[in-house]
Parts: structure tokens; C-alpha cells; sequence
């Protein structure tokens, strides 16, 4: 037999194990994506919500530091997709926030 497709079989075989390896690898380095659907809706009474003074609608908050026509939806720490009624927050993981929700940590959207 000769020696280059046996060869050539190592190499290939080689790579796959290194492939098999990384694969775990790779899937921790990816960003997760939630998906707001799979999470569940912030609620108020979370001590993060209550320290930075989530509301479900920020048409009712009288918080100081509120700007009139600030919320979720034009927030620069909210993910997921545009129109969705409730979405990921960078700042509360594992949860989905209203889309007319509001909090104190409020940034504008660049
Ligand atoms: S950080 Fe922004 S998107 Fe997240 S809850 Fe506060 S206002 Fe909403």
C-alpha cells in the first residue's frame, strides 16, 4: 500500500479529532442569544428590578432620573428583536424585560 493516502487518512483523521475538540470550545466562546420567548418576564419584586426601579410601563414612572420618552425599546441595553413586547436586557440576564418597561440604568440607543 502506498504511503500517501495513508498518509492523507492520518492528516484527515487528525483534524477531525482537533475539530471534535474544539467544538465544545467554540460553542462557549459564541454569544448565546436568548431568546425572549424562553425567558421569563422580569418581575418587580427581583432586587435588581427594585434597585434600579424597573416599571413594566414607563409612561407611569415618576422616577427623578426619568427623560420623557425613554424606555426599554430605545435603550441601548436591550436585545433581541425590534417589536417584540418583551425582550433580553444586557443588565438583567435571564430575563425578559417590557419593551415599555423602564429603569434608572436607562442609556439612549446610539
Ligand atoms: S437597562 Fe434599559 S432595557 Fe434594561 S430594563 Fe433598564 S431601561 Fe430597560
Amino acid at each position: 500500500m502506498s504511503q500517501k493516502p495513508m498518509q492523507a487518512r492520518r492528516r484527515f483523521m487528525m483534524r477531525l479529532a482537533a475539530a471534535a475538540a474544539a467544538a465544545p470550545l467554540l460553542s462557549l466562546s459564541m454569544p448565546r442569544r436568548a431568546r425572549a420567548q424562553d425567558l421569563p418576564k422580569l418581575t418587580l419584586d427581583n432586587a435588581q428590578a427594585k434597585a434600579l426601579a424597573y416599571a413594566e410601563d414607563a409612561s407611569t414612572v415618576t422616577h427623578a432620573s426619568f427623560k420623557a420618552g425613554s424606555s426599554c425599546a430605545n435603550c441601548q441595553f436591550m436585545q433581541g428583536k425590534e417589536g417584540d413586547a418583551y425582550r433580553p436586557c444586557q443588565l438583567f440576564p435571564g430575563h425578559s424585560v417590557s419593551a415599555k418597561g423602564w429603569c434608572s440604568a436607562w442609556a439612549k440607543k446610539a
